[in-house]
């Protein structure tokens, strides 16, 4: 039995599942996960030494890679001076400052623990702020497991909602309304039936592989909540520092009025944010009446290790960079499909990608859902054989990190070539 294996059977007596992260679990590709000793830029290492070429990089915060170097050292030589303080410290407005620099459309932000705790958050200061109850979400975009967004859209109307999740209780999943991705029509109808607080999105999912939202669809998405004084959140979780060093809203050139952010703002430590405009924002305590607070939010040691992450990420080239590399992959896909006739495609912004298994076109959570999954699993345990490791679901994006080099992707590039030509 491999060290991996064991660990796993070790870990399920003491953990639930054996893991603290359910997607971890690779229950969805029917396997055990491997456990990773170590990791060093764009690799994995395993327990039995076993070496990956990462296209995770944990769920995209890694974006520089794994260990870089000058984080590290900037995390070891903060944490001499103290670990945590519960009181503020100068790299909380280092690090607020820049996002803002970054981030046109926010004036004031809060730092949380991660993306679930920034999300929750401005859900309750949309509420606060528009003394309205109902917010609207969209299929498949996933904004952490706070009880509003474990939701689905009921059969029948879009205006009913049932929980997703045991324990998610149906008063509040009555609040949540739940529309396809894409469907402006949709939208509008709920806003005619409900008072919304909030429009919350992924403006680029990633929570359903990858798909992008189309441009009229957000453009109009912008008009109705000004119209109807509803608060615009864009969930930049992951598409912040990632598909383009100001998220989505700066590829799309859309101004959301809240953003939350987290993963690559952390540099690897737990984070998450949430800002936007300082007349929204200054309805939270203990300048307002929307509670929100943090024992460990805004410690010195995240707060470093993000700052040395955003500056480097700033240089003038990496994005550049970091697409190009990204699109090799994906082209390089793209080309294998068309070559062989395989029902596979892939498409890519910045250093985020997806691969589906289908011949439609990808346009919501029905895209995925429809997509040939059996497919998937064979492809990834192959590739996960070979050394490749892609995200243990058909549900999730990809990432490429900044260490990712031409040879790693040609690598992937033949082992996909391979599988292809054996399906
Ligand atoms: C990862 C993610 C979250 C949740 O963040 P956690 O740090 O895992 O709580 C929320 N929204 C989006 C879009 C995400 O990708």
């Amino acid at each position: 039995m491999s060290n991996s294996k064991k660990l796993f059977l070790e870990a399920k007596k003491y953990i639930p599942g054996g893991v603290n992260s359910p997607v971890r679990s690779f229950q969805s590709v029917n396997g055990h996960p491997f456990f990773v000793k170590k990791a060093k830029d764009q690799y994995l290492y395993d327990e039995d030494n076993k070496k990956y070429i990462d296209y995770i990089g944990s769920w995209g915060a890694q974006i520089l890679g794994h260990a870089n170097r000058d984080v590290v050292n900037e995390i070891s030589k903060t944490i001499k001076n103290g670990i945590t303080f519960g009181a503020p410290c100068k790299n909380e407005i280092l690090l607020a400052k820049k996002i803002t620099k970054i981030y046109p459309s926010i004036d004031k932000v809060r730092m949380v623990n991660s993306g679930t705790e920034a999300t929750m958050s401005a859900i309750r200061l949309a509420r606060g702020y528009t003394k309205k109850n109902k917010i609207l979400k969209f299929d498949g975009c996933y904004h952490g497991h706070g009880d509003s967004f474990l939701i689905k859209a009921g059969s029948g109307s879009s205006t009913f909602s049932v929980p997703n999740s045991h324990g998610v209780t149906t008063s509040i999943a009555k609040d949540t309304i739940s529309v396809p991705f894409n469907d402006i029509e949709k939208v509008k109808q709920a806003i005619k039936r409900n008072k919304l607080a909030c429009i919350i999105i992924e403006p680029i999912a990633g929570n359903m592989n990858f798909i992008r939202s189309n441009i009229n669809f957000l453009k109009q998405l912008r008009m109705l909540c000004n119209e109807n004084k509803i608060v615009l959140i864009f969930d930049e979780v992951m598409t912040g520092f990632r598909v383009a060093l100001g998220g989505a809203q700066s590829i799309y050139k859309i101004k959301p009025d809240l953003t939350t952010l987290g993963k690559v703002l952390g540099g690897g430590l737990p984070i998450g944010a949430f800002g936007g405009k300082s007349k929204i924002m200054n309805h939270i305590s203990p300048l307002g009446e929307v509670y929100q607070a943090g024992t460990l939010s805004g410690n010195p040691i995240t707060m470093a290790a993000g700052l040395k992450t955003l500056s480097l990420i700033s240089e003038k080239t990496y994005f550049k960079k970091l697409t190009k590399i990204t699109k090799y992959l994906t082209d390089g896909i793209n080309i294998i499909a068309r070559e062989n006739k395989v029902n596979m495609s892939a498409d890519s912004e910045g250093g985020m990608f997806g691969i589906f298994f289908t011949n439609q076109k990808i346009k919501d959570y029905n895209s995925i859902s429809r997509s040939n999954i059996k497919k998937f699993i064979g492809f990834f345990n192959y590739m996960l054989a070979n050394g490749i490791y892609f995200a243990p679901s058909a549900y999730e994006a990809g990432f490429v990190s900044s260490r990712h080099l031409k040879k790693d992707i040609d690598t992937t590039l033949k082992v996909i070539q391979k599988w292809v030509k054996n399906n």
